[in-house]
């Protein structure tokens, strides 16, 4: 685990050559120490993940980068990661890389792609090259980037250090989220580099804790909506997160929504109106 210090807002950190990670200025419960803004090349930059508006983040990006900035690449287009990207593209003249957002109102609308990369396409960023890899399930275009050569994933939200994302329904899709971990187990690479918090060491083993996760929090629904008459979002969030501190239920009922949604398509469990039930054999 990388020391936080190494995450304050502000510090560019060094990470392999030609790859620097700066974290933006927005810590908080969903965002861990910051947005984790990577810069990849040396004498022409490719940008990942400018973050949220911020000012000083986009000075310091462009200080940081120290040499023009060719591009600006997006995992996803939540608010914590891709709406500098307008003003920094303005800024520079770089080339905006990234999938257009969805209609879930949870998106930055201010995101419009000059390209928009396609499942396994390599990216050539001057001397910097990149796989794009479509990942669904926190968000539906939702994109990691492979670095072969450094055997570095650079993640967005898919994966984060030390937490598990939230799945924000009906957009984000728990078994999209599933299919997405098992695609990238398939890929070569050691380390993770998530969207918030430090480079993941023990890539493919957090992959496999990650989906365990998922399916222990899985068998802990259908128990619930044994044990439970009448059940609905907000009484079973508590029964099943009750291992997770109640400022976070409102995030986890998100979840758990995504949980009985893929059980729903699995013909698992019933639906009526807001009241879900363990499906009848
Ligand atoms: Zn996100």
């Amino acid at each position: 685990m990388e020391a936080r210090s190494r995450l304050a807002s502000g510090t560019a950190i060094a990470l392999a050559p030609g790859i620097r990670r700066l974290v933006a200025g927005n810590p908080g419960l969903m965002t861990g120490p910051g947005t984790n803004t990577y810069l990849f090349g040396v004498h022409e930059i490719a940008v990942l993940d400018p973050g949220p508006l911020d000012d000083a983040h986009l000075q310091r990006i462009i200080e940081v980068a120290d040499a023009p900035i060719r591009w600006i690449i997006t995992t996803h287009t939540h608010g914590d990661h891709s709406p500098l990207a307008k003003r920094l593209a303005r800024a520079t003249g770089a080339e905006l890389i990234g999938v257009p957002p969805p209609h879930d109102g949870r998106q930055d609308m201010t995101f419009a792609p000059d390209r928009v990369p396609v499942d396994g396409q390599t990216l050539q960023l001057g001397d910097v090259r990149l796989v794009a890899i479509c990942t669904p399930g926190h968000a539906s275009n939702c994109v990691c980037y492979l670095h072969q050569e450094a055997g570095m994933l650079f993640s967005g939200d898919h994966v984060l250090e030390g937490v598990s994302p939230v799945i924000l329904p009906p957009d984000g899709d728990m078994a999209h989220y599933l299919a997405s971990i098992d695609k990238l187990m398939g890929l070569s690479f050691d380390r993770i580099a998530p969207g918030h918090g430090g480079v993941i060491d023990n890539a493919k083993q957090t992959l496999a804790m990650l989906r365990k996760h998922r399916l222990m929090r899985e068998s802990k629904v259908i128990s619930a909506l044994r044990a439970t008459d009448n059940a609905t979002l907000e009484s079973l969030t508590p029964r099943v997160y009750d291992d997770v501190p109640p400022d976070r239920h409102v995030w986890a009922r998100l979840t758990l929504e995504a949980h009985l949604i893929k059980l729903l398509q699995e013909n698992r469990v019933d639906r009526q109106g807001a009241i879900w039930s363990l499906r009848k054999e």
